[in-house]
């Protein structure tokens, strides 16, 4: 890339986060760091509501970006999902379109969004590849954020059909690190038992982990998965999406995730499991195959235990300022 602007929307968030942590502290000019004639512009809601057309146009004006990287969304963990699925439906379709008609008015040069492996359908011959989106109904759960999700892959393909659009999509599995939404009931699991297991240790209330603690699930350190698309932006030219993943293997159940949680905090007290609350997908194993084929054989991740022990240590530090939610208050 000669001289970019890359807006990344959504850039205030987890994700964002991460992809703004890598380029401002990977070595300059390197595969992964911020490269000469490269500006890297990261917003929040604050500067434009993405679900308004006009606002999102303006955006456009304002900052004529040739690459974006679409992260924004309205996001959740199960129980919100649960709750919001016409809301999860509706703002996701908005925002997304907005982007994809705006980046294709304005010419930009190339457009990666973000979908989620909670996209795929519930139920499908596993591993879950980029080739098995829409091969049947998501699990109800994620009635409406799945549907939302997995229509931009079908509009990439529609954009690239009608006007050559160099339009894609990645496709995270649950994501986690700093900056992430430790709400106490909204949040992801990772996130979500963090704030808990704090809380436990700090104030001696019961930790309690919602569902049986069986369910598998594969998680990706924010730091990875920005690299994963800084990747993708400079050397990836395909409307197909790619699953960001660590291996098959590496699924963990919640419990234990609950008991490195436990370990990272340094809680001492027992924990139990809140079984009237709902396990969601049993388990959504998928495949990074294509991804490790073309990111090459050298690419690593971080492993899960040291991720989680820096991402307790950001909280710690940081609790005052974190995203925790209306509940800190009360806590
Ligand atoms: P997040 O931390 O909740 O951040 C969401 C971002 O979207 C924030 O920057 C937020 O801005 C922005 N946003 C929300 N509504 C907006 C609106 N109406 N107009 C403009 N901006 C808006 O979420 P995240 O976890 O980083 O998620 C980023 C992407 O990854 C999403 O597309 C999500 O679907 C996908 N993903 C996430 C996970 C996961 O486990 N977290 C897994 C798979 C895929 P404010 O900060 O101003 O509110
Ligand atoms: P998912 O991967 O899309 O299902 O999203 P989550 O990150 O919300 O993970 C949900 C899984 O974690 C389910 O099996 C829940 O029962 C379990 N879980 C245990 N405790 C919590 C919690 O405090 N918050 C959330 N979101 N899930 C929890």
């Amino acid at each position: 890339m000669s001289s970019s602007v890359i807006l990344v929307t959504g850039g205030s968030g987890l994700v964002g986060q991460g992809i703004k942590h890598i380029i401002e502290t990977e070595p300059e000019g390197s595969r992964f760091g911020k490269r000469p004639g490269e500006q890297w512009i990261f917003i929040g809601s604050s500067e434009a509501d993405l679900r308004d057309a006009a606002q999102t146009q303006a955006l456009y004006d304002k900052y004529k970006p040739t690459h974006v990287i679409h992260l924004a969304a309205l996001v959740g963990g199960l129980f919100k999902n649960m709750k919001y699925k016409l809301t999860f439906l509706r703002e996701n379709i908005l925002i997304n379109d907005n982007i994809l008609h705006a980046s294709y008015k304005n010419q930009s040069q190339k457009l990666i969004s973000c979908l989620s492996t909670c996209v795929f359908p519930d139920k499908v011959e596993y591993p879950l590849d980029e080739t098995k989106i829409h091969l049947g109904p998501p699990h109800e759960s994620n009635f409406g954020y799945a549907h939302a999700k997995r229509m931009v892959d079908v509009q990439n393909r529609a954009y690239k059909d009608e006007f050559g659009c160099n339009f894609t999509s990645a496709i995270p599995t649950n994501v986690f690190g700093p900056y992430d939404n430790f709400d106490l009931e909204d949040s992801h699991v990772i996130p979500g038992l963090i704030h808990k297991c704090y809380l436990a240790k700090k104030n001696g209330t019961p930790f309690v982990v919602a569902g049986t603690g069986k369910p598998l699930r594969q998680f990706i350190y924010s730091h990875d998965l920005a690299k994963c698309f800084i990747w993708m932006l400079r050397e990836y030219d395909s409307v197909e999406p790619i699953i960001f993943s660590v291996g098959e293997d590496e699924e963990v159940t919640i419990k234990e995730v609950a008991d490195a949680i436990v370990k990272a905090i340094g809680f001492e007290g027992n924990y139990t499991f809140d079984t009237t609350k709902a396990d969601g997908q049993f388990r959504k194993p998928a495949s990074n195959k294509r991804l490790v084929d073309l990111i090459g054989p050298d690419f690593k991740f971080t492993p899960f235990e040291k991720a989680l022990d820096d991402t307790v240590k950001w909280f710690v530090a940081n609790y005052d300022t974190a995203r925790t939610g209306k509940n800190k208050k009360a806590a």
